[in-house]
């Protein structure tokens, strides 16, 4: 593998941090994960808008532009011969003195790592997935908000856990108040009646770049949308339930635990939205073909 460090592209035997750097002492960073369609970025600058808004929580500047992010996301996807990947970019604060302190740190560390697509994904948006809801709770918002994208993961890799131990695909945060909030990496919709439902940003969620482009297009196919609290009883009640994320893109969910196999999955709704999703990556990628 061949992976971007700072500014240019090194072997992976050469891709070496500091143990001095804040990253690997304290979670100290954020990140990002793009998705490479024919080797173009989906709606690029969504992320890196997103990116700017998690360095501001966390009182950190980058030397790097957008425009430079994005070349090194599309120039490490290729120097691994890939051109559909997911494409994660980690920036810590770097090298400083030992302790929370972070003003010595004054040069990020800067890291492009590219990723194959996971081949069984067209088999599971045919027949869904499993999701388990935890127990561990989401942090809630006034401690570290889930709207920065941290490389703090602890609390996503505990539920993770937690969810693995029941052959869940993935597991599903409520927050500290009891309402659904989301998936480790991927946000929860649900379908009642025709309506879509998402829990409202103010659940203690990130806002997914796939959460906006469906909610978008569900707007625009004519389909009522509610972002809104939305207790556990009525999640497990729902018609169909679907994540949403940079990788699954739109993910049927078949069976919730604890509950019941869900009828029809994919439920028709989520049928139209992934669909219109891929049509909507297709046309703003200018891509060859259908994806
Ligand atoms: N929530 C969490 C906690 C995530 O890690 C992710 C993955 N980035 C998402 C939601 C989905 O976000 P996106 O659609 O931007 O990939």
């Amino acid at each position: 593998m061949r992976i971007w460090l700072q500014n240019k592209i090194v072997p992976e035997r050469l891709a070496k941090v500091s143990v001095l750097d804040r990253g690997f002492l304290y979670g100290d960073g954020v990140y990002e994960a793009v998705r490479v369609y024919e080797g173009r970025i989906f709606r690029a600058e969504h992320h890196w808008k997103r990116l700017d808004g998690s360095l501001g929580s966390i009182h950190m500047r980058i030397p790097w532009s957008h425009s430079h992010l994005t070349a090194a996301c599309l120039a490490t996807a290729r120097a691994n011969g890939l051109s559909e990947a997911l494409v994660r970019v980690t920036l810590s604060r770097g090298q400083g003195e030992v302790g929370y302190d972070p003003r010595s740190a004054k040069r990020p560390t800067l890291t492009v790592i590219a990723s194959p697509i996971r081949k069984d994904l067209p088999r599971l948006w045919r027949s869904g997935v499993k999701i388990a809801v935890v127990n561990i709770r989401r942090n809630p918002m006034r401690s570290l908000s889930p709207a920065i994208k941290h490389t703090n993961a602890l609390n996503g890799i505990l539920a993770k856990i937690e969810a693995l131990k029941t052959g869940a695909f993935e597991g599903v945060f409520l927050n500290l108040e009891g309402f659904v909030a989301e998936g480790t990496i991927s946000n929860i919709f649900m379908v009642k009646r025709g309506v879509v439902k998402t829990p409202s940003l103010d659940c203690g969620i990130l806002e997914g770049v796939t959460r906006r482009s469906v909610l978008e297009l569900a707007r625009k196919d004519r389909v009522r949308v509610v972002e809104s609290r939305i207790p556990l009883k009525e999640l497990l009640a729902a018609d169909e339930v679907f994540l949403t994320s940079t990788t699954m893109e739109v993910m049927p969910v078949a069976r919730i635990v604890p509950g019941r196999a869900s009828p029809r999955t994919p439920g028709p709704v989520t049928r139209l939205l992934q669909k219109s999703l891929r049509e909507l990556i297709a046309k703003e990628l200018r891509l060859r073909g259908p994806i």
